[in-house]
């Protein structure tokens, strides 16, 4: 399939969305990556998705990634005797450990690791923010709090606490189940949310491996606090704008975004921006202004991807939404000014012999006008680096490895394609030609500058740059000296 476009799509699948035929529609549409989101979807809702986006794949055939998105702690308020009750700011209610219904002057909270790092100051945001807490005096076992803005509690309302460091892992047993099941399936990513500090990610990633690539979503301000560590540990990040926007005041938002995606591109590690961005095409055909102007943002900045939940999730037109977002991309990557932003960006090359290769064959790439950079890559990792150069021209990775091939389908401007190693540097070369010009990224007697680590088969030995000429039936390289 011919798709150019550099940044790419992550589209949630739901009850709007999940069967194989409106997956495959969302493909053509332009969704690169599909997201399961584990807080709604059963163990064997996943296994039936993951089965449908692999018949999708090998119908489409080119790779698909699927993330995986595990809860987390959620933390949630338990029940009322009559389901709900009214407040006024200055109302006071205990939040405690006693599992039977509350009243309007006390209620369970079922998270003992909360009731213990509550401190009198610390806020509790329930129901996305809509009731803020403030907490007045603790004990053992529970807190006074004084309502300080919102009308209505009820049960089971979500709680935020962006004020306390909840001493507990990020998997809960629920997590760990759905762990070890998505990790039996053919995904790619694993998204872990509530992540708070890098030691988080210790758990999952013993338990994960390398079997799938882990994405940390960022959406608690003890997590933006300890970004660098973070990412350092992370394959990928997700500026987590939903809960972000709840834990952290909304104006601080945007300017997180952009501090998350600068510090991402320059170590090289794939970042999502994601959350309300076409928002209001959940019931409608159409995005407002301001929608737009939020995705042509993203891309601006040079994101990787940029993801849909509800719009493709549980919307009333997932399919307009992919294309709507597909466009608006696609627009912004035809403007002068976007290739200017993107270039002026650019992070320094770091002294390794991949970052350097990375970047001589983007600068060779303009310098001698190339349809196309080729790169192979088993782990992935000479992708990752050709990406971060953010270049002018088309990035072509071909990898042995199917997850590898699948997990770049999130990355920036690589278009990727699962192809068996070979044996001899002529093969190397003509294989490099015949999927440059199969994919549409360069003509018969057109040139592409590959890189590629020689011997073959080492990991990690990328070492070596050679340009090409496709042959005139595009399937090699002709024997022409580049000049
Ligand atoms: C978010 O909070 O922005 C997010 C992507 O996570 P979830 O959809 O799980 O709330």
């Amino acid at each position: 399939m011919n798709r150019n476009r550099r940044v790419k799509i992550v589209a949630t699948l739901g009850p709007a969305s999940n069967t194989q035929a409106k997956i495959h529609a969302l493909a053509l549409a332009g969704a690169d990556t599909f997201r399961i989101n584990m807080s709604h979807a059963s163990h064997d809702l996943m296994r039936q998705t993951v089965q449908h986006i692999r018949a999708v794949e090998a119908e489409l055939k080119f790779p698909i990634g699927i993330m995986v998105d595990i809860q987390g702690p959620k933390h949630r308020l338990g029940t009322f005797e009559n389901g709900e009750i009214d407040v006024v700011p200055g109302h006071v209610i205990t939040l405690d450990s006693d599992p039977t219904p509350g009243n309007s002057e006390r209620v369970h909270l079922p998270h003992p690791e909360i009731l213990e790092a509550m401190e009198p100051g610390h806020r509790l945001l329930v129901n996305d923010g809509k009731v803020q807490l403030q907490v007045i005096e603790t004990g053992d076992g529970w807190s006074k709090t004084k309502v300080l803005s919102g009308t209505w509690l009820a049960d089971k309302k979500g709680v935020n606490v962006p004020d306390s460091d909840i001493d507990a892992g990020v998997l809960t047993e629920k997590d760990r189940k759905d762990l070890e099941a998505a990790l039996k399936e053919e995904i790619d990513w694993i998204a872990l949310s509530f992540i708070q500090r890098p030691e988080d990610l210790a758990e999952p990633r013993k338990i994960v491996g390398r079997k799938a690539g882990i994405l940390c979503k960022i959406e608690k301000p003890q997590a933006v606090e300890r970004l660098d560590d973070i990412i350092d540990l992370s394959d990928a990040i997700m500026v987590a704008r939903g809960d972000l926007g709840v834990e952290m005041p909304l104006e601080l938002v945007p300017s997180i975004q952009k501090k998350m995606i600068r510090k991402c591109r320059r170590a090289g590690v794939p970042v999502v921006v994601a959350t309300q961005m076409l928002e209001s095409m959940i019931h409608s055909p159409v995005p407002t202004r301001a929608e737009v102007s939020d995705v042509a943002n993203a891309v601006y900045e040079g994101a990787d991807a940029i993801m849909l939940s509800a719009e493709s999730a549980a919307g009333d037109y997932p399919e307009d939404a992919v294309r709507t977002m597909n466009s608006i991309a696609e627009s912004i990557e035809k403007d002068k000014g976007y290739v200017d932003v993107i270039a002026g960006q650019r992070p320094q090359a770091e002294s390794t012999g991949a970052d350097a290769i990375s970047f001589a064959a983007a600068e060779i790439a303009d310098t001698l006008n190339l349809a196309a950079i080729v790169c192979f890559t088993a782990s992935g990792s000479t992708g990752l680096r050709a990406a971060r150069v953010r270049p002018e021209k088309p990035i072509l990775a071909l990898s042995p490895v199917a997850t590898t091939a699948r997990r770049m389908a999130m990355l920036w401007g690589t278009k990727c394609v699962i192809t068996p190693d070979s044996n001899t540097l002529e093969d190397v070369i003509d294989k490099a030609c015949r999927c440059a010009h199969r994919e549409g990224l360069a003509k018969p007697g057109e040139r592409i500058i590959i890189s590629v680590g020689v011997p073959l088969g080492t990991p990690g030995s990328t070492n070596m740059l050679r340009i090409a000429y496709i042959s005139e039936d595009g399937q090699g390289s002709q024997n022409r000296v580049a000049s």
